[in-house]
Order: structure tokens, then sequence, then C-alpha cells
């Protein structure tokens, strides 16, 4: 592939050129959650020719994720998002690499995002979002936030210097597990502000504190100016959610109605076999897939169940306690 003819209309550009083209392709990005937000702003930064990528995502691809999962497809359903969008991106633009984990960020393992340039938030859960507040804030890396429900969306990119998630986002506003829908254009917008928040802090460009608040039902966008709030614990560099022990053993997930169990590190290879001779095994490498149960080589497992307790059955039975 030709990469002067590629990346051209951006080139012709005096926001980005040729300069800035070249930082783009040098740059590093991290990208949590390959969901709406996550999948677009993913396929937008690898389509300008961002060098690096890395998306992570602990989630598997459901049915009703389509509407507005962008780098998903029907065939996909049951399998890990970071490593479908890792094969999709890299069809898209082979020219870029891009590195996936499929993996629960936590304290401990938010380490690996410490050589990225840009850090970007399309996350649906609290927990992360805070998280990555934090260590964005500690590392100074540039954090851009992104967020949508039904209609409506928020964005903005989060400074080492400015005000951040903290300052106006209550920790106690927790993610409810009500389903309010979510339109896939509003996803879409939202995406394309956060890859061009990215974009911005990539070739250098001069960033506002401002979020942005787009209700693309009501018709309404507006640019609203936030400020460091006194009180506010991470700018005062008291970072509460990095200091969080390991991670929970179990937890459901709002998103899709599965349990996840963080289990020892395991050898895939092993289990395939023992396995095999039960039941259809389905290797994507980095995961198995077997009945009801997604099980990565980090020994983390994301079970389709009724109840807790019927997670933790299926999970004894086949993966051992
Ligand atoms: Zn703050």
């Amino acid at each position: 592939m030709e990469k002067k003819r590629y990346y051209h209309q951006h080139v012709v550009m005096k926001e980005i050129g040729l300069q800035g083209q070249e930082k783009i392709s040098n740059s590093s990005v991290a990208i949590i959650g390959a969901g709406a937000l996550g999948g677009r702003v993913a396929e937008l930064l690898v389509r300008a020719g961002v060098g690096k990528l890395t998306v992570i995502d602990r989630d598997i691809i459901e049915e009703s994720n389509l509407q507005r999962q962008t780098l998903f497809l029907p065939r996909d359903v049951g399998r890990s998002k970071a490593l479908i969008a890792k094969e999709r991106l890299q069809e898209i633009n082979p020219i870029t690499s891009t590195k996936a984990l499929p993996i629960h960020l936590n304290a401990k393992n938010i380490i690996s995002l410490q050589k990225a340039r840009v850090v970007v938030d399309c996350t649906d859960n609290f927990e992360t979002r805070f998280l990555l507040n934090d260590f964005c804030k500690k590392e100074k890396i540039p954090l851009v936030y992104g967020a949508a429900i039904m209609t409506e969306g928020y964005a903005m990119a989060i400074l080492p210097e400015g005000p951040c998630l903290s300052c106006f986002l209550k920790e106690a506003s927790l993610e409810t597990c009500e389903t309010l829908g979510v339109l896939n254009t509003i996803t879409t917008s939202i995406a394309a502000i956060q890859a061009t928040l990215t974009f911005k802090v990539l070739v250098g460009e001069k960033i506002s504190p401002i979020l942005y608040y787009y209700d693309i039902w009501q018709q309404s966008l507006k640019s609203l100016n936030v400020k460091k709030r006194v009180t506010c614990q991470t700018c005062k560099g008291i970072y509460t959610f990095l200091n969080k022990d390991g991670p929970i053993k179990m937890i459901k997930f709002c998103s899709t109605n599965l349990y996840q169990i963080m289990g020892e590190k395991i050898a895939l290879s092993t289990l395939k076999r023992r396995w095999e001779k039960m039941d259809r095994v389905t290797d994507d490498k980095e995961a198995l897939r077997f009945k009801e149960i997604l099980l990565f080589k980090d020994g983390r497992a994301l079970i389709d169940a009724p109840s807790e307790q019927a997670a933790l059955a299926i999970y004894s039975k086949w993966i051992g306690s």
C-alpha cells in the first residue's frame, strides 16, 4: 500500500499536513473498550494511520451489539471483542499495527498503558473510567473521555495540567443495570469527536478544557467550560482507584449479563485437549470457547449463566475451583 496516497486527504489539510501525518504515524494510542465508541474511534485512528494501536476489552460480542458496534459482523457473536477488533483493524489498514488485550483492566495491569501517547476512554463503567483518570493524571498522559446513552453523549480531552474527570463527574453516580437504549448515530458522533481530539493531541495542537454535550435527537450541541474542582482528590495527587486491591473474584456485567470469574493463569492447550473429548471447542489462540464458557489465557472466564451460583458451578465443573 502506498502510504502517501493512502493519507493524501489528511496531508493536504493545513490542520494535519505532512508533519502532522508523520506524528500520527509514529504515535501509539490505547483505546479502552472496543464497543460502539471504541470500535469507531479505533477504525478512524487506524484509517488515519496511527502507528501503534492497543485495543483493550474484557467483553464478548452479542447479537444486540451489532446495531451500533460497527467493527463486528453476525458471525463474530460469542467471540472476544478485542481479538475480533484487532483482526478487522489489521485488514482495514495493514500498515499500522494493532495489539489486542482481552483483559479486565485493573490497578495492576493498567501499567501496560504507560507507553501510550494518548489513552481513549470508551468504557461503559465508572470503575474503569476513574481508574483511567487516576492513571493518566499520575503518568501525565492525555485522556480522551467519551460516553453515550439514549440520544445524548459527552466527550472531553483531559490534559495533564487541566481539570480531570473527577472534577465534574461524581463517583456516586455508579452504573445501573437498567437498559435505556442507545441510538447508533450518537455513538458514532461522540466517537468522531473523540477521534478528532486524539488527532489534535497527536499533532500537538492546543486543546481547551471543554466538555462537549450533544443530544443528536434534540439537535442540541453545547460546549461546557470545565474548571478544576478545589476538593478534587485526583488533582491533589490522591489516586484512590490506583490504590485499590487486586481484581474482584466475581462480577456480573450489566452490558451482557455475563459473569466474570478471575481464575489463575491457565495452559489453554491442556484444557482444550480435555474439553474436546466432551464437546466442540473454538480456539482463538488467546481464548477458548466451550459450551457457555469463554476462557482467556490469563485465567479470566466469562460465563453465560442464570445466576452467580450457576456460574460458579459451571466454572468448577469445567475449569476447576
Ligand atoms: Zn480533578
